[in-house]
């Protein structure tokens, strides 16, 4: 599962969030683009490509599309507290 020490600098505070990529467990953020791909008004990609929260989701629709790029993820570098 994702490490929730290790969440990316630039996640907005909420919920979900994306992981550094140098996480020491080696479930960091490979720079795919699933997730920011899948589902870009949630996901943003930083200057190397690793992922990162720029919008909590609100609604069910929003969160469960966010659900989908967790269970994407091929390194499970996205986390959801709570
Ligand atoms: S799906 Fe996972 S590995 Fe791929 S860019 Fe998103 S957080 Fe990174």
């Amino acid at each position: 599962m994702a490490n929730p020490k290790n969440k990316h600098a630039d996640n907005l505070p909420g919920a979900f969030y994306c992981t550094d990529p140098d996480d020491d467990s080696g479930e960091g953020c490979i720079a795919c683009n699933v997730c920011y791909s899948g589902a870009p008004d949630f996901f943003a990609e930083d200057d190397m490509g690793n992922a990162f929260i720029k919008k909590q989701p609100v609604t069910k629709e929003e969160i469960d599309l966010c659900i989908e790029q967790m269970d994407a993820c091929p390194v499970n570098s996205i986390g959801k507290d709570g």
